[in-house]
């Protein structure tokens, strides 16, 4: 049912999956070790607590979502997502609880937090309320103005509002039925591609993938849709021979497809060679390495606006 909370089953089953990835990625990149386990704390409570958090999402009827996607509109700016503070704050609570837990700085970070909430100057519960995926200076401002790391913060907040988001992101769409989608940013809540997905025909000469299916990943709200594979979601060329990709023999289930035309990069993994459901955040921290290399041919991630 379109919406409703994950079950007891499906529950356990993304809990295995996420185990099973971590440790077959643990045991190919060892150095991501300390992120990824820390990580994993964040995303098992994520999943185990996906049922209890509380959303009211605007009712979307299946022709009023594929007309809105046929005009290029994401959901979110047509209808409204139905937070509720209350459990925002009651996972934000616990969330801090975890990253109390993680390392020095970000228990120093946790501390300024609760001291600021103490003494009434910060209000998480309705700031938690008006984080989008296009404010992200909404974060800096806060981090700033409480003198703590940005990066904390922002992976805080996302800790906490993942869940909501990934609730409302399913009731709005459910399933993969986004054919009128072809953008390069989230349909449901409007936030910037993490990662992209491949399935189908192993990539053959010039990187020419005819019947491939590819899907692009939003983190902000987990959502996921199909595009075409051989178009930039960027600037949409589809030029012969703008689509082009990075890999190595080494990790065969990773790759950095991008455009000749803009050089806006996505890091994308071969989901036939992944077991269970593709996890984007984990996928996309644990490939950091990417990032680098894709730096040094002087490309630009495709979520970077300007
Ligand atoms: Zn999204
Ligand atoms: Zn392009």
């Amino acid at each position: 049912m379109s919406g409703s909370p994950p079950s007891d089953r499906t529950v356990g089953s993304a809990l295995q999956s996420l185990e099973r990835r971590a440790g077959a990625i643990l045991r190919a990149r060892p150095a991501y070790k300390e992120p990824v386990e820390f990580y994993l704390t964040v995303f098992r409570r994520q999943i185990e607590r996906a049922a209890e958090v509380c959303v009211r999402p605007e009712p979307v009827e299946p022709e009023q979502a594929r007309q809105s996607l046929r005009e290029g509109v994401p959901l979110i700016e047509r209808y409204d997502p139905g937070l509720d503070v209350e459990s925002l704050r009651s996972l934000w609570t616990e969330m801090k609880g975890l990253f109390r837990r993680g390392n020095d700085v970000l228990r120093s970070v946790v501390q300024r937090l609760d001291e600021a909430e103490h003494g009434g100057r910060f209000d998480a519960g309705l700031w938690l309320l008006e984080q989008r995926p296009w404010r992200p200076e909404s974060v800096a401002q806060v981090a700033a103005g409480l003198g703590i790391g940005h990066e904390a913060l922002a992976a805080l907040a996302w800790a906490t509002t993942y869940p909501h988001w990934q609730r409302i992101a399913r009731s709005w769409l459910p399933g993969d039925r986004l054919g009128e989608w072809q953008r390069g940013r989230c349909p449901a809540c409007a936030g910037p591609v993490k990662l992209a997905e491949l399935h189908g025909d192993p990539p053959g000469e010039g990187g020419v993938t005819g019947g491939a299916r590819m899907y692009l990943h939003c983190a902000f709200c987990g959502a996921r849709w199909t595009v075409p594979p051989m178009q930039c979601p960027h600037c949409s060329s589809r030029r012969a021979g703008d689509a082009k990709y990075y890999f190595t023999t080494a990790e065969p289930e990773l790759r950095i497809d991008f455009c000749g035309s803009c050089r806006r990069y996505l890091k994308t993994v071969d989901g036939d060679r992944i077991e269970g459901p593709v996890h984007a955040y984990l996928e996309w921290l644990a490939s950091a390495h990417l990032d680098t290399l894709a730096e040094e041919k002087d490309l630009v991630p495709l979520e970077c606006k300007a």
